[in-house]
């Protein structure tokens, strides 16, 4: 069973949004993310569409990780209302939105978790559920794996590393050897195998503040030692960038790399990642019910533009379609290098 988080770990919630925003805007970055956008075009940046409607239950986690970029953990206690899940289920029943993401903290905590992924598939829509695995091996969500097999949903699986040091330092003692038996599990119910359509992607990001490795490649190392070592097999590994917000933002601004580390994402800048980030895709809800363009914002308190709906309850899927996005500095996370998302990479 894992451990819980220690009392240390288990810290007050964290400076607001704007409070970070302005952290951030004092750090000389040499170029703003709205120049670098408009050097290829890109700028005013609008979304494309709703192709995703990421949900977030809230905060609360059986986990404290030190980069968590929501800031969840045991103690928080904001979890979504459940007028505000009947909302998100009734924008789905309206809308021809595909893609159901379902986010936290860890949203299996979350009362209404089964009652969402039930009927959004009933919906007939596509649901990813955002698992960090150790929850699967508490006392009363041991009937997650078969659960969610049942419903046909992705799993989308939280895991810094492939080895217990690397993990365990950023996510808590014993998580890893709770990772691995929570992955075991879900192969035993087919996510992972060849042939049985249930997806199990992995999702990784580095333990500094440095950008993470080509995703190609770590995902044949990944297989080759995860099968070797604990028998484990799983359909793609994603590999995402640290955003310089929440944790990860505290822990640079603690060792004085906020600077270096922001440099290292500008001049990493790709455009073609540029093109395709995620918010223009996705309209992300968070535990109240306010709309953001990612959940990145949402931490930032950076909600979509002031012109369009801001909660799910007023959601006008023509006003929220083609809405601009409002950006800021943290938004080079997502363009550096191979670009980042909740999907992994976004170019080659
Ligand atoms: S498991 Fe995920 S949501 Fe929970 S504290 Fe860790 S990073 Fe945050
Ligand atoms: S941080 Fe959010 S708004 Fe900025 S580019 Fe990334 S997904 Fe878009």
């Amino acid at each position: 069973m894992p451990l819980l988080p220690t009392l240390a770990q288990q810290r007050h919630p964290l400076a607001p949004g704007a409070a970070q925003r302005a952290r951030l805007a004092e750090v000389p970055v040499g170029r703003r993310f709205e120049e670098a956008l408009a050097g290829h075009g890109l700028w005013p940046l609008h979304a494309t569409g709703i192709g995703v409607l990421q949900v977030n239950l809230g905060k609360r986690c059986n986990q404290a990780c030190h980069h968590c970029h929501v800031d969840a953990g045991p103690a928080r206690t904001e979890v979504m209302a459940p007028d505000t899940v009947d909302a998100c289920l009734r924008v789905l029943a309206e809308h021809a939105i595909p893609v159901l993401d379902i986010t936290g903290g860890a949203p299996e905590l979350h009362p209404d978790f089964r009652r969402l992924v039930t009927t959004a598939r009933g919906l007939g829509r596509r649901v990813i559920d955002r698992c960090n695995l150790t929850i699967t091996q508490l006392p009363n969500y041991r009937y997650l794996p078969a659960f969610l097999a049942e419903h046909g949903v992705e799993v989308v699986a939280s895991l810094p590393y492939y080895q217990a040091r690397e993990t365990d330092r950023q996510r808590g003692e014993g998580v890893f050897a709770d990772s691995i038996a929570a992955l075991q599990d879900l192969n035993a119910v087919g996510y992972g195998q060849p042939g049985s359509g249930l997806i199990l992607n992995l999702v990784t990001n580095p333990v500094g503040a440095f950008l993470p490795p080509e995703q190609g490649a770590a995902e044949a190392e990944w297989k080759a030692r995860l099968r070797e070592e604990h028998g484990i097999v799983f359909t793609q590994l994603f590999t995402i960038t640290n955003m310089p917000i929440s944790r990860f933002l505290e822990h640079l601004e603690a060792r004085g790399q906020t600077a270096a580390y922001l440099d290292r994402l500008v001049r990493a800048y790709n455009p073609a990642a540029a093109a395709s980030v995620m918010c223009r895709d996705t309209l992300s809800v968070a535990w109240d019910g306010t709309l953001f363009d990612c959940d990145f914002n949402q931490m930032l308190d950076l909600p979509v533009d002031p012109t369009r709906p801001q909660t799910i309850h007023a959601f006008e899927a023509a006003a929220l379609a083609g809405r601009p996005i409002v950006v800021g500095p943290h938004c080079f996370g997502c363009t550096a290098g191979a670009g980042s998302s909740c999907g992994g990479a976004l170019a080659s």
